[in-house]
């Protein structure tokens, strides 16, 4: 049996919704989730599909149906590898290409092939061009009894009112600190004991995640923390004009776009919060964002914030990491103060 609730609390209330509505047959056709990257957006929908695909679900003490984990269904979700099971997801290019929406239009008429039903889901749905998008309406406007339709969208993104008034919308929150932390050692703990994270290291990744437990992980086991840190290193080299700014951007290139972006997105938030009189959330940060903060005013902080979010909502999808570090480095060196003349 597989209850979700338990390993990642935090998901405990979209979960309950969806076996609530299950219990009462009134599930709606289709489902939007929303919550911050790595928060287990994706797990959740894993588990969604397995109960629905469940032949035998069980009920819990408080009549709540979980999947059985021992039917051919459930086995086959097991090995992911259950043909009813669909999920869409960005491709290089970063967007859900039009294609894979007609490939779902096709999944969703088919007849299921092992099960009782169909799970199409489709992560990143905020990442869709307008073609997908439109290809996607089209499938929400003709439900069809046997599918159901999971769309997984980071917090903070738009989505089409069309859309959404045809979804039903679930939150999944961030888990508190402590919460976050024991799924996260319970994760690393399964790996061998060579390549186990310290909890140092667990402790920044969470720290750097903003306690979204999975995209955590991603950093305690990746290459993100060292390309983080060379990266900021070269961001406080570079304001305090002890490095060019090109060899400064040129320390952004390996992390790539999204990640160079974010971290900018970061550093500016935190000086927001800083010249507002809170706490940073990287203690790294916090003696050149603190310097920056007393010597600026807070509407700074803000334009810088606005200048991450123009260059990700303009869609330079092929732009590079670094011709995108140069500028935003070169904004934030605006905020140094000029050194008085010596005479
Ligand atoms: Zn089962």
């Amino acid at each position: 049996m597989t209850d979700i609730a338990k390993d990642m609390p935090w998901l405990g209330r979209a979960w309950s919704t969806v076996q609530q509505r299950l219990a009462q047959d009134r599930l709606p056709h289709a489902l939007l989730v929303v919550g911050e990257q790595g928060v287990g957006k994706r797990a959740w929908a894993e588990a969604v599909a397995g109960l629905l695909l469940c032949d035998q679900q069980v009920g819990l003490d408080n009549g709540a149906p979980i999947a059985c984990g021992q039917c051919r269904q459930c086995q086959l979700i097991a090995a992911n590898s259950h043909p009813d099971v669909r999920v869409y997801s960005p491709e290089k290019s970063r967007m859900v290409k039009v294609d894979q929406i007609r490939a779902l239009s096709t999944f969703a008429v088919a007849s299921p092939q092992v099960a009782h039903r169909k799970v199409a889901i489709v992560d990143r749905a905020d990442q869709l061009n307008i073609n997908a998008a439109n290809a996607l309406l089209k499938t929400l406007e003709e439900p069809l009894p046997d599918v159901t339709l999971l769309r997984l969208q980071e917090s903070g993104r738009p989505v089409l009112p069309t859309i959404r008034s045809r979804c039903q919308a679930l939150t999944i929150p961030l888990p508190d600190a402590e919460d976050a932390g024991r799924w996260l050692s319970a994760r690393v703990s399964e790996l061998e004991e060579s390549i186990r994270p310290s909890p140092d290291t667990l402790a920044k990744s969470l720290m750097l995640a903003g306690n979204a437990p999975r995209l955590a992980l991603e950093y305690a086991t990746g290459e993100f923390l060292a390309q983080r840190d060379e990266a900021f290193e070269a961001f406080r080299q570079f304001m305090k004009g002890q490095m060019t700014v090109g060899d400064a951007a040129r320390r952004f290139k390996t992390l790539g776009l999204d990640d160079t972006l974010w971290l900018f997105e970061s550093w500016a938030a935190d000086l927001a919060r800083c010249s507002a009189g809170g706490e940073v959330q990287d203690p790294e940060a916090a003696d050149m964002l603190g310097y920056l903060a007393r010597s600026n005013p807070p509407w700074r902080a803000h334009q810088l914030l606005e200048r991450v979010r123009e260059s990700r909502s303009a869609g330079i999808y092929n732009a590079s990491p670094e011709l995108e570090a140069t500028q935003l480095l070169l904004a934030w060196r605006e905020l140094m103060p000029r050194k008085r003349q010596t005479t």
